[in-house]
């Protein structure tokens, strides 16, 4: 269940939680016409930090290009309003969603003339994945991820979402925590919500965007920390059979953080390994503002 904040902000003004509230014609609400982002505040001995909020409000903007979106505000002004409520929130955490869709006004697929709504929501929200501490299990989904052929996979869009809540309940209908999705050529490409990273001996791979998935935020940070500890990582094609061959496993994304991966298709990968165990508490250790290497990843909510 979500936990309700006092405020969100839509449109440019703070409103109460249960008043924001949008119109069932909506052209979002029927089409997908919209793109989000998803961004985490952790706690500092400086207060909450949000991590990264540059780079996703510069995705934001990306997204919104490649569906032909105008934002009405400015990366500024959004910058601006998702700091102040995270203060009127008063969270020590949080998790932050930033929304833009396209509004009440027309009808049919044509987007010509919809209002573009913006808003930004923050709540209290602990571990994203059921199972994260002693490791997910994972299956392959029969859905394969959104072809970049056929929706830009790059943008963070909402009506391509269907393809990652197909997959979500086909797995938790057969008893595992998450699904990996598959690209149409049969490559690895990434979880409903989370990138995937795989250790083989002494390296750290990950699907390349090619492969239909999301150009993560996390993905980007752990490869910093995981080039940091002395390990190499590389953006390669995975085929579902090295899955099966890893070493370690993990999923890595702004709700999930770093989660462990204990099985694909049962097949037994094991209890958390070493390496995923250190990029975990170098994670932490970056978000939290302990490792000074990372403060310019941190925005103080102040
Ligand atoms: N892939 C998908 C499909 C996602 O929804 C997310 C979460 N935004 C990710 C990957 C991870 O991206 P990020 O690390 O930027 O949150």
């Amino acid at each position: 269940a979500l936990t309700e904040s006092e405020y969100i902000w839509m449109d440019g003004a703070r409103v109460p939680w249960r008043e924001a509230q949008v119109h069932v014609l909506s052209h979002g609400l029927h089409y997908g016409t919209g793109v989000f982002e998803g961004i985490r505040a952790y706690p500092t001995a400086d207060g909450p930090a949000l991590l990264r909020l540059d780079e996703h409000l510069d995705r934001l903007f990306r997204s919104a290009k490649m569906l032909r979106m105008t934002l009405p505000h400015g990366k500024e002004e959004l910058r601006a309003a998702t700091l102040e409520l995270v203060r009127a929130n008063g969270h020590r955490s949080c998790y932050v969603r930033q929304l833009a869709h396209l509004g009440y006004g027309v009808m049919g697929v044509d987007p010509t003339g919809a209002p573009v709504h913006v808003s930004i929501a923050s709540w209290e929200w602990g571990a994203y994945l059921d199972g994260a501490d002693r490791g997910v299990r994972l299956m392959t989904s029969s859905w394969r991820r959104n072809d970049p052929s056929v929706v830009p996979t790059a943008a963070k869009a909402t009506g391509p979402y269907l393809n990652s809540a197909l997959a979500k309940l086909e797995a938790r209908d057969a008893g595992f925590d998450e699904a990996v999705l598959l690209s149409t050529d049969g490559y690895v490409s990434e979880c409903s919500g989370e990138n995937i990273f795989v250790r083989r001996g002494d390296v750290l791979y990950t699907p390349p965007s090619s492969a239909g998935a999301l150009e993560g935020i996390t993905q980007d940070s752990v490869t910093a920390l995981a080039t940091d500890l002395g390990l190499t990582v590389r953006r390669e094609n995975l085929l579902r059979s090295d899955l099966y061959a890893a070493d370690e496993m993990f999923l890595c994304g702004t709700a999930a953080e770093v989660t462990p991966v204990r099985s694909v298709d049962n097949r037994e990968i094991g209890e958390p390994g070493p390496v995923t165990g250190k990029i975990r508490d170098a994670f932490t250790a970056a978000v939290t503002g302990a490792d000074e290497r990372y403060r310019h990843w941190l925005t103080y909510v102040g």
